[in-house]
C-alpha cells in the first residue's frame, strides 16, 4: 500500500502545505519518457515504427528510441535528430548500432551531432517542466 499523503507532506512553519519542489533527476526521467514516446509515434504509420538500423516494423510501443550520441550525452539526450526509433535487438543487443545510426543521419548532421553532443548542458527546474509539458502535448496530438 502506498503511504498516505498527508504523512509524508511537508509544512511550513505556519503549518500550512508546502509544494514539494520537484527535483531535477526525476523530472529528467519523465521528460525521458515523453520524448521517447514521441519519437516513436512521430515515425509511427497506422500504429507502426520502423527501426533506422535494421528496418524491422513493429508496433511503436514495442520499439525503443534510440540515441545516435549516447544519452550520457545531455546537449543531445532530447534532440529529435539524435534519436529515432530503433528496434530491441539494434538499440539494446547491439549497443545501438551506431555505424548504422550514422548511415541512416548521413555524415554531415552524425558530424553535427557529434559536435553539439560535446558542448555543456544545463536546463533549470522550469525549463524542464516546460519541455515535458510541450512533449506531452504533442503526443495527444498524436493519439
Ligand atoms: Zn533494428
Amino acid at each position: 500500500m502506498k503511504p498516505s499523503k498527508s504523512i509524508s507532506q511537508k509544512t511550513d512553519t505556519n503549518g500550512k502545505a508546502v509544494a514539494k519542489k520537484p527535483v531535477k533527476s526525476k523530472l529528467i526521467k519523465k521528460l525521458d519518457v515523453v520524448f521517447s514516446e514521441y519519437i516513436r509515434k512521430r515515425n509511427s504509420v497506422n500504429g507502426k515504427a520502423c527501426c533506422v538500423t535494421c528496418g524491422k516494423v513493429d508496433e511503436w510501443k514495442k520499439m525503443q528510441a534510440g540515441h545516435f550520441m549516447s544519452r550520457t550525452k545531455y546537449a543531445t539526450r532530447w534532440d529529435e535528430e539524435n534519436v529515432q526509433v530503433q528496434c530491441v535487438k539494434c538499440n539494446r543487443f547491439s549497443q545501438g548500432e551506431q555505424y548504422l545510426f550514422s548511415l541512416y543521419l548521413g555524415a554531415d548532421k552524425a558530424k553535427q551531432l557529434y559536435e553539439k553532443s560535446l558542448t555543456s548542458w544545463s536546463q533549470s527546474i522550469e525549463q524542464l517542466q516546460k519541455t515535458i509539458e510541450h512533449y506531452v502535448s504533442l503526443n495527444k496530438k498524436m493519439e
